[in-house]
């Protein structure tokens, strides 16, 4: 499980270690973007508090994974984005245990607050391949879009606007720091350091893994 602050590059560091140790990466921003896209009832539902930088109730999510985790008990999952608050960590202790698979790891990564800001600031993604690109640390340079070979459609997130943005990180301390106890005290939690570059911090999760 990854742990940490909208901006953390827990969505970058994912897509690294899922192709690498062949995981399910179930992050639940993505899986609710998706239900907004397609106009599902959920979708409509969550769209409002996601836009506004608030967490959607915890019995939509904890359903949603729900629905993954027990349809398919034999993959090994990662999950990015969830639990993000206590109430979602007992009801994911409750499932796991159930189906028999306590967590492995859990890697908080840790970034200072002004960091945050600037990284969420300057955000930009494409609607076709999903990419991002940040007006700083990454600019788009007109490359071809991987979905479609024409260049990027690029668009910012609603809840990448700067007042979104303060209340994600506000929501964050308030309702998913309590986490790092959560997951502190059962010895369970690694600490990463975010601030490094893309390939040190990979470097840390692996190591962490593995024991190092
Ligand atoms: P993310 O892509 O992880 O930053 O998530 C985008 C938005 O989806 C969040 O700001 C929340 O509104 C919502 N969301 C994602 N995961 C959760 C969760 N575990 N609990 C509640 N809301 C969530």
């Amino acid at each position: 499980m990854f742990l940490g602050p909208p901006g953390a590059g827990k969505g970058t560091q994912a897509e690294r270690l899922k192709a690498d140790l062949s995981l399910t990466h179930l992050a639940t921003g993505d899986l609710l973007r998706d239900e907004v896209k397609r106009g599902t009832p959920l979708g409509l539902e969550a769209k409002r508090a996601m836009d506004a930088g608030e967490l959607v109730p915890d019995a939509v999510v904890v359903g949603m994974i729900r629905e993954r985790l027990v349809g398919d008990a034999a993959s090994n999952y990662l999950l990015d984005g969830f639990p993000r608050t206590i109430g979602q960590a007992e009801s994911l202790d409750a499932m796991l245990e159930g189906l028999g698979a306590p967590l492995d790891h859990v890697l908080l990564l840790s970034v200072s607050q002004d960091e945050l800001l600037r990284r969420l600031g300057g955000r930009w993604l494409c609607r076709n391949c999903g990419k991002s690109y940040h007006e700083t640390f990454a600019p788009y340079g007109g490359e071809p879009c991987e979905a479609t070979g024409d260049p990027c459609d690029l668009y910012q997130r609603d809840d990448d606007r700067s007042d979104a943005v303060a209340n994600r990180l506000n929501v964050y301390a308030a309702q998913t720091a309590p986490l790092i106890d959560y997951y502190g005290s059962r010895g369970l939690l690694r600490e990463i350091d975010g601030e490094r570059g893309q390939d040190e911090v990979y470097g840390q999760i692996t190591s962490a893994i593995q024991g190092g």
